[in-house]
């Protein structure tokens, strides 16, 4: 490699070439990728990895590549699920992961500095010492970094309160392709014409390389009290989370699940009988919000025909909600676990989730399907689908996700939903992303022209190249 020895000069102490460092960082945790992983497959490995400490450094590793025709990868805490990081041999991957710290804090009103490679939970923690929180909780929450949750529009598990990471960020840092270090936007909100940063949410490394982040943060909450439904179908289900989404309740988490993922999630906890949709809810608040919240509630939530279930429900998840240790063992054995979510209005969301679960079914190869509905908000909510498919022996097991992903995203897709909610496009969604886009394309294509002319950015990712 005739430019190594530059880059070891350019940024000594930060590059490394070894085989191992560069397998580390070389993908995410898309499934298939991690099924191929853990069996021992060899996969591409990019060039070189560069650890960034300080943005000036991200400016040095995008002016060196830029000049010698390599790519750059942006890498957060590599949990992405769709293939968004994908190193080959053209290409230097830039690890943020050393540029994590926090600060300053405004604690007064609520708006704290972090540096993009800082993985979420240090940051809650962080924030938690001083009696606040971004109340964003992705399942991913031990594993992704501020950066990378930006660059994929990531939801998490409080998103009816706190909204989605896009209601949080107020500002953010950020690298062009052409290493111009540029600083977007600054809280309270304004109206001095459009705002630059939030094009970068979404971005996933192809706009720009984000630095930092301006997050705004709330108090923690004085009480948290939660309730259990079961119902007697998940539709009745999904009526009765627009009902409480919508009478304005106090909602921090709200949940709904059909009957095999309630009895996979909680397994051992539900009646022998009468469950066909459980529904999880949370209220936030002063005491006396959070206490006045479920007793709305249980009204609202009876009258649809639910039933009250005990506490351990609501124990149970908050035990084990970010627990995806199975995983690993299913994949290593062959069999592909994989989730999909996608997006729908209240109205669509039974039609969807109907569709969606014939049309996977049909795929031979699937042995179990199942979903929950999340994320609610004034117009609709998320679908999130859980499949379980063993691959043909001679099969070939990206063959088969891409067709389980079609069978799914498509029969949404003519529901009227939206084939992605919050786990982003990467190189797996495209197909379906800017089918569903495509008369926003040309506008987005000609900013992506400007941002980054030479392609230099994350090729492959998120765009229809
Ligand atoms: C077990 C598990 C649970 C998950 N649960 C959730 C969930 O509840 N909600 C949710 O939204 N997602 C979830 N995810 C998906 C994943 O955690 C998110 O997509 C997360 O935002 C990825 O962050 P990361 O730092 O790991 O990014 P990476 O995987 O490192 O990168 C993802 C994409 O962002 C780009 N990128 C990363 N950092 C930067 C940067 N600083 N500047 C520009 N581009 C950058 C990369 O190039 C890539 O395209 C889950 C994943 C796993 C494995």
């Amino acid at each position: 490699m005739a430019w190594g020895e530059e880059l070891l000069a350019l940024l000594p102490g930060q590059v490394e070439f070894g085989e191992g460092a560069r397998a580390e960082v070389a993908g995410d945790l898309s499934p298939v990728r991690q099924m191929r992983v853990l069996r021992g497959e060899a996969m591409a490995l990019p060039a070189a990895v560069v650890r960034a400490r300080v943005p000036e450094d991200v400016q040095a590793v995008l002016r060196f590549a830029s000049g010698r025709g390599l790519k750059v990868v942006a890498r957060g805490g590599g949990s992405g699920v769709v293939g968004g990081v994908a190193a080959g041999p053209e290409a230097i991957v830039l690890d943020l992961r050393p540029m994590d710290a926090i600060g300053p804090l405004d604690v007064e009103s609520g708006v704290v500095v972090v540096e993009a490679g800082c993985i979420l939970a240090r940051l809650e923690e962080r924030l938690r010492a001083h009696g606040l929180t971004t109340g964003h909780y992705p399942q991913s929450i031990g594993l992704a970094s501020v950066g990378g949750l930006v660059a994929t529009r990531s939801c998490g598990q409080y998103s009816t309160r706190y909204g989605s990471i896009e209601q949080m960020v107020v500002g953010l840092d950020v690298v062009t392709s052409d290493g111009e270090f540029l600083h977007l936007g600054r809280p309270p909100r304004r109206a001095l014409g459009p705002e630059a940063a939030p094009l970068m949410l979404g971005g996933e490394g192809t706009l720009g390389v984000i630095t930092s982040v301006t997050l705004a943060a709330w108090p923690l909450p004085e009480a948290e009290e939660f309730r259990a439904y079961a119902f007697d179908s998940f539709a009745q289900g999904l009526e009765a989370m627009r009902g409480l989404t919508r009478a304005g309740l106090p909602l921090g988490v709200i949940r709904l699940y059909d009957r095999d993922d309630a009895l996979h999630g909680f397994p051992g906890l539900l009646p022998d009988q009468g469950v066909d949709a459980l529904l999880l809810l949370s209220c936030l608040g002063p005491r006396e919000v959070a206490q006045g919240g479920v007793a709305a509630a249980d009204r609202i939530g009876l009258e649809v025909g639910g039933r009250r279930l005990g506490g351990e429900i609501a124990r149970h998840w908050l035990e084990t909600r970010n627990d995806v240790s199975e995983w690993d063992r299913y994949l290593s054995a062959g069999v592909l676990v994989d989730t999909v979510e996608c997006g729908a209005t209240w109205s669509r969301l039974p039609v969807a989730y109907d569709a969606a679960l014939a049309a996977v079914r049909a795929v031979p190869e699937v042995v179990a399907v199942f979903a929950h509905a999340a994320h609610a908000e004034a117009t609709g909510a998320s679908l999130y689908f859980t499949f379980a498919a063993v691959p043909l022996p001679q099969g070939d097991a990206a063959e088969l996700q891409s067709r389980v992903w079609d069978a799914l995203l498509s029969a949404v897709a003519r529901e009227g939903a939206s084939v992605g909610h919050h786990h982003g496009v990467g190189r797996l969604r495209q197909t379906w992303t800017w089918r569903e886009r495509q008369g926003e394309l040309d506008l987005l294509e000609r900013l992506r022209a400007a941002l980054d002319p030479g392609r230099l950015l994350n090729p492959g990712a998120l765009w229809p190249d």
